[in-house]
């Protein structure tokens, strides 16, 4: 039961997603994201199965939501990569699902020994999740501002305040 949030793997993947701009690259980054990510301290090493499931399934619920509007805000040409990254990013952690549902593991053992290896947690580290997410938001928000081109909004402002 050792996770950092699926949220901020989502966030992580779009931001991917948003700068790789193909799709194939992103997912593969995104999937290195995921244990990359795993890799660095965070959120986790929760007391009880309860406690784990208080944050576990609002943290699923929302990187749903999130998968849904990064894609749905996310410029045309660029939604397939962002989505593929997000895809990416999310889908090591898949077995936490299957395995709270059916105890059972899509990923060879190798795989899941891995993932769990890498993980250093301790409790007390919500603030590191939190402060992570924001600065994923932060980041994609900036990456979809449209790039300003040579007949960007700029003059075509001040000639409308003369007009
Ligand atoms: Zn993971």
């Amino acid at each position: 039961m050792r996770r950092v949030l699926l949220t901020n793997h989502v966030l992580s993947g779009a931001l991917i997603g948003a700068v790789a701009r193909r799709p194939g690259p992103a997912f593969a980054v995104g999937v290195a994201s995921h244990f990359a990510l795993d890799a660095v301290p965070h959120w986790g090493d929760w007391g009880s199965k309860r406690r784990f499931l208080q944050v576990a399934v609002p943290d699923g619920l929302i990187s749903l939501a999130v998968m849904g509007a990064v894609a749905a805000l996310s410029p045309a040409e660029r939604r397939p990569a962002v989505v593929a990254g997000m895809a990416g990013a999310a889908l090591p952690d898949i077995d936490k699902p299957t395995k709270l549902l059916f105890g059972w593991s899509p990923w060879p053992r190798v795989v899941d020994e891995f993932h769990q290896r890498i993980q250093p947690e301790a409790s007390g580290r919500a603030h590191i999740e939190l402060l992570a997410a924001a600065g994923f938001a932060a980041a994609l928000s900036v990456l979809r501002r449209p790039a300003a081109g040579p007949d960007s909004a700029g003059p075509a402002r001040w000639r409308d305040r003369r007009g």
